[in-house]
């Protein structure tokens, strides 16, 4: 075990590629410009309204306390409370935090859940660690953070790396703190705690429903058409079994570890099998030829979807790509740059403030339930869930038409003109801040 791994940066800087707080900012910026709105607006939802940073202290299986840094991002609550994933991963940092909050508070409204967006994060390799270790580090986490956190503030959930398992974790610790179970204080919790069944599909079931619309507008058969994918972990895997249920080929998959492809498209069901006790990465997968994820990118497939994590889409991989459909499965794939060659060589991207709204959708739904305390069935769920992508499909396309414009930037506004709506209705903003 690489102990010096546990030595992470503790400082904001993003260590590769462009750092998304800009980048969100950047694109916030644009948007309020294009609907005409004052850049007092642009000031009102630029920064997170909190953000909170905790040393984790965790006593190693070799005796030694190794201290973890951990933040949660809380972007903004005029909508009800924020909502959104904790992420274990070594590149963590408080500017990843901060965009990745106002990304849930664009994603809830779009898709219209009384929810603002809020992110947590902890620097951390989480393969690093024992699971004994990984439980500590995931119960220390939500215990420094439980005096911003709770069913009616600020509602956690899984992300990169984290899962049902230590959302168990995480509650068990809360509940034990509070003196009483409150299972609306995080989603995506084990069924028998109160998870929502479709939740751990969520993710990629919506990333599905938003792909078949997107071949709708673009008329493309799904049946027989390709894709590949990239990260095979909860989205990713998901996002495979829904598209195979369409009749999508996929034609390739690639991991942290490598990448699969075969040409008349790998047998997802059996691929799912082989990648279920977690304890073998997709790349392992015999029945299938090698291929790097940058061969991967510029596969001759319909559908293309990045599922792993940010800057993944540059000015280096973009040129390469020949899919008629960008379908962002993970937060903040594309870069700037990245984006500008999409859009000159005509790619019909589904930004991920829409693309990947399942997950939350369906946490709202989890939430739902608990506060009720009444249960549905899961086709209840998945006919909700659909509907909910396809009203957030539906605004973002209108609005591109409208606007004439890419779809990211049509997202962006279909997100900020929501959040207007409610800071006008507070009586945060005045008429004036309607005009440019
Ligand atoms: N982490 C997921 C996302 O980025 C889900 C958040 C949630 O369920 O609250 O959308």
């Amino acid at each position: 075990m690489g102990k010096e791994k546990y030595n992470q940066p503790e400082s904001d800087i993003m260590t590769h590629g462009q750092n998304p707080y800009e980048i969100v900012k950047g694109l916030l910026k644009e948007s309020v410009g294009t609907l005409g709105l004052n850049e007092n607006i642009y000031h009102l939802i630029k920064k997170p309204m909190r953000v909170f940073e905790v040393s984790i202290p965790v006593r190693m299986d070799d005796g030694t306390i190794k201290n973890f840094t951990g933040f949660r991002s809380q972007h903004i609550d005029i909508l009800g409370p924020t909502k959104g994933g904790i992420r274990f991963h070594p590149d963590v940092n408080l500017d990843e935090v901060k965009a990745l909050s106002i990304w849930m508070s664009l994603k809830a409204a779009i898709v219209d859940l009384p929810f603002g967006g809020g992110k947590g994060g902890v620097i951390v390799d989480p393969e690093q660690l024992s699971e004994r270790e990984l439980e500590m580090l995931s119960r220390n986490y939500i215990k420094k953070i439980t005096p911003i956190i709770g069913p009616q503030k600020d509602i956690p959930a899984p992300d990169v790396n984290t899962n049902p398992k230590v959302m168990g974790w995480m509650i068990d610790e809360f509940d034990q703190l509070r003196g009483y179970n409150i299972p609306g204080m995080l989603t995506g919790k084990p069924v028998v705690l109160g998870g929502s069944l479709g939740r751990l599909e969520a993710t990629g079931r919506g990333v599905a429903f938003t792909i078949r619309e997107a071949c709708k507008v673009l008329d493309i058969e799904l049946e027989g058409a390709t894709a590949a994918i990239q990260g095979f972990g909860n989205v990713g895997s998901m996002t495979a079994k829904f598209l195979h249920e369409l009749g999508v080929k996929i034609v390739a998959v690639t991991d942290a570890e490598g990448g699969i492809y075969k040409e008349g498209g790998l047998d997802i069901p059996d691929l799912l099998e082989f990648v279920k006790d977690k304890k073998r990465y997709a790349s392992e997968y015999p029945e299938a030829e090698e291929i790097t994820n940058e061969k991967m990118f510029g596969l001759p497939v319909d559908i293309l979807v990045p599922a792993a994590v940010e800057n993944q889409v540059t000015k280096d991989t973009a040129p390469t790509i020949q899919a008629k459909i960008l379908a962002e499965a993970a937060n903040g794939p594309t870069t700037p740059e990245g984006d500008q060659i999409l859009e000159e060589k005509g790619i019909f991207v589904i930004p991920d403030i829409l693309c990947n709204a399942g997950g939350v959708t369906v946490s709202y739904f989890e939430w739902v339930q608990n506060n009720m305390n009444y249960y549905w069935k899961e086709a209840e769920i998945n006919e909700k869930l659909e509907e909910k992508m396809l009203y957030g499909f539906e605004n973002v396309i209108q609005m591109r038409e409208e606007k004439q414009c890419r779809m990211r930037d049509a997202a962006y506004m279909v997100g900020i003109k929501h959040l207007v709506k409610a800071m006008d209705a507070r009586g945060w903003i005045s008429e004036k801040d309607h005009s440019s």
